[in-house]
């Protein structure tokens, strides 16, 4: 496994590769777990060669937000990466990718407050163009045959078909990998190393949450603001009835959305839109994000 910094160590690392060969592209901001390696594992598996980035992207933090304290533990994430088969790690300075007047940056609409007002762009307004940024650089000097994002990150998946469409990047195959949990269902994020013990044995409240209003949906429940209020209902139940005093939980949004398009859902939801459940909240000081596909009875 070879560690590139610079744009042009990628350059002449993938053009020293025999033509033909299938190239992989996982990106993500370190700190790996078991959800990031489900990517890698389908870029080992259906590719010849595999890269990872590991950036922690300055552009997609709001100055009140963790890019001082988000864990790099990079001596840890390449030994999981070499033990992966992963072929090159790409783990460029933030001055390389952003060097002093720095102008360039990407704006995709799906990331907006306009297209859905409950979820992430709205609730983090420039975290969307620094993710856009940061992600056309890399497919640019990459330019992989596939590229492989978590569902967890549902918005961005939209945002990354938006933008390889929007921007004549469409030769990248984007595959999008399920959610991987803990044991209690909570989805693995490099950000739960921040929840106290305490926080950890109630953080399944979001999955909970979801699973059951994937059972009201299962039961014939069609109506988004339904489902949206069915969620928003069993969060406030938990929260006066057995969240312990000592633990803060502030819901962020739900959001019942077309995950093709992310477009907030109003009314009946359409027999043929593959739609989701998504919840944000904040436990102490831990952004929580997940999301679940609702299927109806047929
Ligand atoms: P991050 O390092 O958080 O930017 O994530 C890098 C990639 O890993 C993104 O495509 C995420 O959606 C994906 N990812 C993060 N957590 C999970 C998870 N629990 N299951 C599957 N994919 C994930």
């Amino acid at each position: 496994m070879q560690v590139l910094v610079t744009a042009d160590q990628v350059r002449r690392a993938l053009r020293a590769l025999p033509a033909g060969t299938r190239v992989g592209f996982v990106p993500t901001m370190g700190c790996l777990h078991s959800g990031h390696m489900s990517l890698v594992s389908a870029s080992v598996r259906d590719c010849h060669c595999t890269i990872v980035s590991i950036f922690v992207n300055p552009a997609q933090f709001a100055p009140n937000e963790d890019l001082a304290t988000y864990p790099r533990p990079r001596d840890d994430d390449l030994a999981l990466c070499k033990s992966h088969h992963v072929d090159f790690v790409f783990a460029p300075a933030p001055d390389h990718v952003y060097p002093e007047n720095y102008g360039t940056y990407v704006q995709c609409d799906v990331g907006s407050s306009d297209r859905n007002p409950h979820a992430e762009g709205a609730a983090r307004p420039t975290f969307f163009r620094g993710v856009a940024t940061v992600l056309v650089k890399l497919l640019v000097i990459i330019r992989p045959d596939v590229a492989y994002f978590g569902r967890k990150d549902a918005q961005q998946c939209a945002v990354v078909r938006s933008l390889v469409h929007d921007l004549w990047l469409d030769d990248v195959d984007i595959k999008v990998c399920d959610i991987a949990r803990e044991s209690d269902g909570l989805a693995m994020s490099s950000r739960n190393l921040y929840l106290s013990e305490e926080e950890r044995k109630h953080a399944h409240i979001l999955y909970s949450t979801l699973c059951y209003v994937t059972a009201l949906a299962q039961s014939g429940e069609r109506n988004a603001h339904t489902l949206r209020n069915a969620m928003t209902c069993r969060i406030g139940e938990w929260q006066c009835h057995e969240k312990p005093s000592n633990v803060h939980f502030q819901l962020v949004y739900v959001s019942v959305c077309c995950f093709a398009t992310m477009r907030e859902i109003q009314g009946d939801i359409p027999v043929n839109v593959d739609c989701i459940a998504c919840i944000a909240a904040i436990m102490g000081k831990t952004r929580l994000l997940d999301n679940m596909f609702l299927h109806f009875p047929t």
